[in-house]
């Protein structure tokens, strides 16, 4: 009798601080949730946790039920209807029984009323089938809860930032779990929290403390004496009482040392976040002077263009994706050859439509979003140039991060800015999409027209899953600290949910 898996993904990551909201629509990177055997075609292949459940399941010839596949961009809090019509599904197809559920989770969900929305899904699966061997893999940002632990069988995390290994700790997670189900081994978990809150800008394995952590968990694995060994330098745009670093580690309680192993190398994983915490802190230049850094490095002979991101309106953190700031910037100290993207505004890309490839048009751009949770309105940008072009703004991913994912911008325009009509106007492309999106791939602007290897300067409203296409073309990288809430001083925000004292809030 083959075996009956289920397998299911449940994702998003919650910043509690975005103006977006997160209908059930915006699910399917905005083209809806899938469900079924939609499920299952969309994620085949991918370089996902669930693709690589996919490839075991069919590998090893069991049955598979995907009831759910749904995934969005971060925003803020999902409403607890739309949550349910993810998970009772899932649900359903574990009453229907099943010998074992792998589960692609984030880590960082929160709903309206709940700030541990992961823990619940794993608690509602291990109340219907108490003895149900349950993987799990969750995203590098996560905020990991008792909860979560206490109902799952195994726990593995992303140990890259950009996200390029997601189908490879979903292989680690399932095959644990296969090999238990074979009676091989016997899976025991150990975690720990610590109070530190770890700017985003630093979790990077190249970046910070992350990098020594994560090699010592890969030498942990590889001498055998642990399953999996994970590092999960948190979330911190999340307002929950999970929110700060943990690890989980899961050992072999048949050989290996078993749960006391797992134990001594979380414990070590956390004693080197702790004492290098000071190194998880980021202090951004003023951006003015960030730009002109850029200027005088592009306006040297270079090998790729120079790259200025713009961190704080990140729309792969839950940012608005329609701050102008740095934009504003860049066209004020005249940058010339530039390429941005993406900015949202559907209504931008309404009127260029209206207006026609070719046709001036002239834009109150971006800026429609207010911000309350900082005390920011929204600023429009007036600016004016050329429809270059207008696509569908469908592409599949072909770089390093969600390799094979179909991608839905929404309706896409370029404007060509010359801007105020100067007679020498430097030259600036700016992307425009209805839907946010994370400018991971190339394909963002391939598939409208701009080779982005040939221009001087590139802005990418991201923070580090830009480097997963764009950092091997970059002959340097600026960081530019405009505005918006994945702002990464963490002071900005005002929590109220977050187990205080924390670092480097308070005092520790
Ligand atoms: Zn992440």
């Amino acid at each position: 009798m083959p075996r009956r898996y289920v397998i299911a993904l449940i994702k998003h990551e919650t910043n509690t601080f975005s103006p977006l909201a997160t209908p059930l629509s915006s699910f399917g990177h905005g083209n809806g949730p899938a469900f079924g055997d939609a499920a299952r075609a969309r994620f085949t292949g991918t370089n996902t946790p669930m693709g690589a459940y996919l490839d075991l399941a069919m590998h090893e010839g069991a049955e598979i039920a995907t009831p759910v596949a749904a995934e969005a961009w971060p925003s803020n809090k999902a409403s607890r209807a739309s949550f349910e019509e993810l998970v009772r599904p899932l649900e359903d197809a574990v009453r229907a029984g099943c010998d074992a559920a792998f589960l692609d989770l984030h880590g960082a969900m929160v709903i309206e009323d709940c700030d541990d929305a992961e823990g619940e899904i794993v608690r509602r699966l291990r109340r219907i089938a108490p003895e149900l061997p349950i993987a799990v893999t969750l995203d590098y940002h996560t905020n990991l809860s008792g909860d979560l632990v206490d109902n799952a069988t195994v726990i593995t995390g992303y140990k890259t930032y950009p996200h390029v290994d997601m189908y490879d700790v979903g292989r680690l997670c399932g095959e644990i779990l296969i090999r238990k189900l074979n009676r091989e081994i016997e899976p025991v978990m150990a975690w720990g929290w610590k109070p530190l809150l770890a700017s985003v800008m630093r979790h990077a394995p190249k970046d910070g403390p992350s990098g020594d952590i994560l090699r010592y968990a890969r030498e942990m694995e590889g001498s055998g004496k642990v399953l999996a060994a994970t590092l999960l330098p948190s979330f911190p745009h999340a307002d929950t009482p999970y929110t700060g670093v943990s690890a989980i580690v899961v050992g072999d309680a048949k050989r290996g040392g078993g749960e006391a192993a797992a134990r001594e190398v979380c414990e070590r994983m956390l004693d080197i976040a702790w004492q290098r915490r000071a190194e998880y802190a980021f202090v951004a230049a003023p951006l003015a002077e960030s730009v002109a850094a850029a200027k005088q490095l592009g306006d040297a002979p270079q090998d790729g263009p120079v790259l200025l991101i713009d961190h704080c309106d990140n729309c792969g953190s839950g940012g608005a994706q329609d701050v102008m700031a740095v934009v504003a910037e860049i066209l004020r100290q005249e940058l010339d050859d530039v390429a941005i993207a993406p900015i949202r505004d559907p209504a931008a890309v309404a009127q260029m439509i209206a207006a026609g490839v070719g046709n001036r048009v002239a834009l109150d751009l971006g800026g429609k979003t207010d911000m309350p949770s900082i005390g920011v309105k929204g600023e429009p940008l007036s600016i004016s140039g050329r429809v270059l072009a207008i696509t569908n703004g469908e592409f599949t991913i072909t770089g390093p991060m969600y390799t094979g994912i179909r991608t839905f911008l929404g309706r896409t325009a370029v404007l060509g800015v010359d801007n105020a009509g100067k007679a020498s106007a430097p030259r600036v492309e700016i992307v425009i999409t209805e839907r946010g999106h994370e400018p991971m791939d190339l394909g963002i602007f391939t598939h409208c027209g701009i080779d982005p290897r040939q221009k001087r300067f590139i802005m990418l409203k991201s923070r580090i899953h830009y480097r997963a296409g764009f950092g091997g073309l970059a002959s340097h990288v600026v960081e530019c600290a405009g505005v918006g809430v994945t702002n990464a001083d963490l002071s900005v925000y005002r929590y109220q949910k977050l187990r205080r004292p924390i670092y480097p809030l308070d005092p520790l």
